[in-house]
């Protein structure tokens, strides 16, 4: 109970703070915005005025380049600001989404989220069959971002010196499902399989071609904690990876 207690007060916190500190932070976006505006005007106005040209040479690295930078690096960071906080945000809305239990047909949630991912696999030029699935107990749109995200993830991580084969599969266990989604990407070296799943923690932040927010398995987590399943991974850098997820029956 005391558990209980102490994680309702800590998505509380969360909540709050996630929350509240998004108007000030509209601000310092809304107030840059203004002051790039009257930066402009000031611009405008100094090119109508005849300055000598040693005095105009003087406001040029202030306004064409010191002002803009600082707006730009302020603008830049409240942006990223804000969308740290409104992943937390998303995250701890989670902790108190209810959850709608209900028997699942898993050939035609995976085959929904096939479709809806078509012109991903296209694209990747990946393969991704469709086995025969056991059905499960779950919130269909909770399970659906859970698969999304995972087959999202092994689309996105693929190893492009290879073609791109993803699997799923499924299997009644000791009372629950195990599905476990195999791809042949580029894997996760064994110090970091646990913290993937930690909030914001991505292994290549700095890979422009791979989006993300390192927001998607810390969700993924949170969702399979709340229908009482669990989430691993096993993989083999340079190999590929397994992820999988147990759901009641
Ligand atoms: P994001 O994809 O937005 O970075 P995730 O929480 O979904 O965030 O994943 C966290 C990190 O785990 C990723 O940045 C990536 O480094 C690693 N990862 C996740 N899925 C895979 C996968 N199938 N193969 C290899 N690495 C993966």
């Amino acid at each position: 109970d005391e558990l209980r207690y102490k994680n309702k007060e800590m998505e509380q916190i969360v909540y709050v703070a996630s929350h509240d500190l998004r108007s000030p932070l509209l601000n310092i976006q809304g107030f840059s915005k203004e002051l790039q505006e009257s930066l402009n005007q000031i611009a405008t106005i100094l090119d109508e005025i005849d300055l000598p040209v040693e005095a105009r040479a003087k406001f040029a690295e202030p306004l064409e380049e010191d002002i803009p930078d600082s707006l730009r690096f302020i603008l830049a960071s409240s942006s990223k600001m804000d969308a740290l906080l409104s992943g937390l945000l998303r995250v701890s809305r989670l902790g108190r989404a209810s959850i709608n239990m209900k028997e699942l047909d898993m050939n035609k949630l995976i085959s929904d989220i096939t479709e809806t991912f078509s012109y991903q696999i296209k694209e990747a030029k990946a393969r991704f069959p469709i086995n025969e699935l056991p059905s499960c107990r779950g919130d269909d749109v909770k399970i659906n971002q859970v698969f999304s995200n995972l087959l999202d993830n092994a689309l996105k991580y693929r190893d492009r010196k290879r073609d791109c084969i993803i699997m799923l599969s499924g299997k009644k266990e000791d009372g629950h499902i195990v599905y476990c989604l195999e791809d042949n990407g580029i894997g996760i070296a064994e110090k970091h399989m646990e913290k993937i799943f930690e909030i914001f923690h991505r292994l290549h932040p700095g890979d422009s071609d791979v989006a993300g927010d390192g927001l998607g398995l810390s969700i993924v987590r949170r969702i399979i904690d709340r229908h009482g399943g669990k989430i691993w991974v096993e993989s083999e850098p340079g190999k590929g990876s397994k992820f999988f997820v147990t759901l009641p029956e």
